[in-house]
Order: structure tokens, then sequence, then C-alpha cells
């Protein structure tokens, strides 16, 4: 199957999903994950009108965004403290923030570098002990607390990655953006839902769907970073 072929075999589930829903297929961001693939598959996906991939590790994103300067790379995987600085100057957005100590060190350097980067809130509420991050229920207030009203570090919307399986989730994490968008006053966005259970998360509101394998196909068998 082509690059294209499946892209519209996926286009047709989001319409479809949309059309069960009620919703509006524009309302429902597709962003294609394109960790461990390679940049000439980025390319295809770009000369077809994407400008705008996740990525789960900060080099191998690193790498790519030098690589390709015109598209915008957006870091989904778990941000450690000593890569943050990497992550703000190759990044065009952060979906993985989940702590305060890392809030106030992207501050601190955003600052510093004097850039802009919006980014997302990952939460966990199933406090699955993964390594996939997130940040607890209880811990969220503080976080956003952390995060302030950074001109910098624009708050888009909470990003999860919950238990397969588990249908409760996607309304469990509508219900908390409600809360948390009440709160703050402001329209806040899901990116929820993956290749396997994109309908579900259509279905409960997601804004934004991340997809890899369903998008690229299969991902090389690669242990870490995919080298260059
Ligand atoms: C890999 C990944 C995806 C895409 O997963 P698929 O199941 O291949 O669609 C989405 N979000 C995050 C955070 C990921 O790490």
């Amino acid at each position: 199957m082509t690059l294209a072929e499946r892209i519209e075999g996926l286009r047709a589930r989001v319409h479809r999903a949309c059309s069960e829903a009620g919703r509006d297929p524009r309302t429902v961001e597709l962003l294609p994950v394109s960790k461990k693939q390679p940049l000439a598959l980025i390319r295809e996906a770009a000369d077809l009108g994407f400008t705008r991939f996740g990525e789960n590790y900060v080099q191998e994103g690193a790498a790519k965004a030098d690589a390709a300067p015109d598209l915008a790379f957006v870091l989904l995987g778990p941000l450690q403290r000593n890569k943050a600085k990497a992550a703000l100057q190759s990044f065009r957005e952060i979906q993985s923030l989940d702590r305060p100590e890392l809030a106030e060190r992207l501050r601190r350097l955003a600052e510093e570098l004097d850039v802009t980067c919006p980014v997302w809130i990952q939460v966990d509420l199933w406090d699955e002990a993964t390594k996939l991050g997130g940040c607890a229920g209880a811990d969220l207030p503080g976080l956003v607390e952390a995060l302030g009203d950074d001109p910098r570090l624009p708050l888009q919307g909470l990003m999860a990655i919950p238990p397969p399986e588990d249908a409760a989730a996607f309304p469990q994490l509508a219900a908390l953006r409600d809360r948390l968008q009440q709160d703050l006053g402001r329209p806040l966005r899901l990116s929820m839902g993956m290749s396997g259970d994109l309908e579900a998360a259509i279905a409960a509101g997601s804004d934004q769907i991340r997809i890899g394998t369903a998008f690229f196909g299969e991902r090389p068998l690669i242990r870490g970073p995919v080298p260059r």
C-alpha cells in the first residue's frame, strides 16, 4: 500500500467516526507520528500536504528538525530535564509537560533562548506505573500554577495515552478538560486517540488524534532513536 492510499483509508475512518459522532471532520486535527520513520517518508507526507509531525525522542526529532527546517516537529515523548534546552531549540510544540520542575525549567530556558513554544500537559489518570509519563489528576493544579500564564509557553490543552481497552478513559479526559477550561476561563484542546482507538477518542470529543502506524505503516524495528 502506498502512503497516499494508507492516508486515504485513515481519512475514511476519521470521516466515519465523525459522522457517527455528529462532528465536522475539520475539527479533528490529524497529527502524523513519525517516530522511527525515515526522513524520506516524512518528505513524502509533506508532499501530500502535512507540515507537522509528532516525534518521541529528543535526539531523533532534533536531527529531523535540523534536516527539514521547513517542517514543524512536535515532542510527544517523555522529556528529561537535561534535554529541555535541546527540546526548546528543535521542537515547535511540546506535548509531554508533566511536572512542575519541568515547567519551571522550560520557562527559564524559553526566556534565555527568547523563544515561544506552545505546550500541552500530559495527564495520567490511571496511575499506570509506566514510563509513558503524565501528571496525576491530583497534581494538575500545581503544574498549571507552575506554568503560570507565561506567554512564552502558551497552554494548548491536555494530552494523554490512556490504557488500551478502557472505555471510560476518553470521556474521563474530556470531563477533566472541561473542568480545567472552566477554571482557567479559556478554551483548551484534547490530544487523544491513536491508530487503534481513534474512533472512541473522536466520539468523546478529541481535537487532535496522533497517528503513527495507521498513517506511515508499521514502524521499522529499530531500538532507540533512528540513526541518521
Ligand atoms: C507512538 C505514539 C503515537 C502513535 O501511535 P500509533 O499507535 O502508531 O498510532 C501517538 N502518541 C504517542 C505519544 C506515541 O508515542
